[in-house]
């Protein structure tokens, strides 16, 4: 196990942070040996305060890392023609490597058609058909960033997990099933369950490795755990406590499941913040992309 993960707990804060330093050093050596800085292009549509929330958090960690930050917050009346207009004017841009169209966007736009006209290689949202066939296939694209950190925290917990039996609950084209495929290049026997699933907890039981990704707070109960996984909450839920205040909590009842897992991932504090340090390995590597060089080696293993 590596330091990340301490009495049980495999923290994906310090291991974002960690990340973030890597990228940061990549940043510095692609600026010193070929006179560029990868940029990052985050699109708002609307007034969400959630959304809002992620996008400023989204560049900050942007400019923190030594890139470039383009942040574009358009009214909710935003026409769907207007924001592929300016899809079109990102994808052209040569300061610009990644963009990032926030998500849900208003009902009046279809998120299917703003996805596909993001340009692949800039896609670093890894959403883009073109990036989900790349991954299907294993030719080299941009992966979603939650699956990407969803490996990255597992491995921390054992860095080899090849041959392990992986259950995935949840089969959504942003979560579940490019993980799946991840899990698959690892060397996993990967079982995806859904809310189709029969017996669910027998299933989750034969997991080494569990991925709860649904969004049903509490879910995965303890008892649903073998003794000795790996477990990976993605879920992201605001219950109300007994105080009567918000708070998020996973997808896996938490207290119950560390009594009986190798190592597992809190919400908040898990998966959460290594999604948005993907996303800077993902700008990071469209850029170098783009500019024909290689990924600097402080980001090789990642
Ligand atoms: P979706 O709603 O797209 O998919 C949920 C999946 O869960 C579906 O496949 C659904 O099955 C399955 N499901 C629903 N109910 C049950 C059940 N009772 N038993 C078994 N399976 C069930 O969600 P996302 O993949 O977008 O997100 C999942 C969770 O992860 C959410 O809480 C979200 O907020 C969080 N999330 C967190 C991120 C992070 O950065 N930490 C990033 C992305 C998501 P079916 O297909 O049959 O309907």
């Amino acid at each position: 196990m590596s330091d990340i993960v301490q009495d049980g707990i495999i923290d994906g804060k310090a291991l974002a942070a960690r990340v973030q330093e890597k990228v940061s050093a990549a940043v510095a050596e692609l600026k010193a040996r070929h006179g560029f800085v990868p940029g990052l292009a985050v699109v708002l549509v609307g007034e969400d305060p959630a959304s809002r929330v992620y996008v400023r958090n989204k560049g900050r960690r942007t400019t923190e890392a030594g890139m470039k930050s383009f942040e574009y917050q358009l009214p909710a009346d935003t026409t769907e023609e207007q924001l592929l207009a300016r899809i079109a004017e990102l994808n052209a841009s040569r300061e610009v490597h990644g963009i990032l169209v926030q998500l849900p966007l208003p009902k009046h736009i279809d998120a299917a058609k703003v996805i596909d006209a993001i340009d692949p290689d800039k896609d670093v949202d890894g959403f883009h058909v073109i990036n989900a066939g790349r991954l299907a296939v294993g030719k080299p694209g941009l992966v979603p960033c939650t699956p990407l950190g969803c490996v990255l925290l597992a491995k921390q917990a054992r860095a080899d997990l090849s041959g392990l039996e992986a259950v995935i609950i949840g089969r959504s084209n942003i979560v579940g099933k490019p993980l799946a495929q991840l899990l698959l290049n690892e060397n996993c026997t990967v079982i995806i369950a859904h809310s189709r699933t029969r017996d669910l907890p027998a299933v989750a039981r034969r997991a080494d490795v569990l991925v709860a990704a649904v969004g049903r707070p509490g879910l995965v109960k303890g008892d649903w755990v073998k003794e000795g996984a790996i477990v990976i909450d993605v879920g992201i839920n605001r219950v109300e406590g007994d105080d009567g205040k918000a708070r998020l909590v996973g997808d896996v009842a938490f207290a119950e499941a560390r009594q009986r897992a190798a190592a597992i991932t809190p919400v908040p504090g898990g998966v959460g913040p290594m999604t948005i340090a993907m996303l800077l390995v993902n700008t990071m590597r469209a850029a170098c992309a783009q500019h024909d060089v290689m990924v600097p080696e402080v980001l090789a293993g990642i």
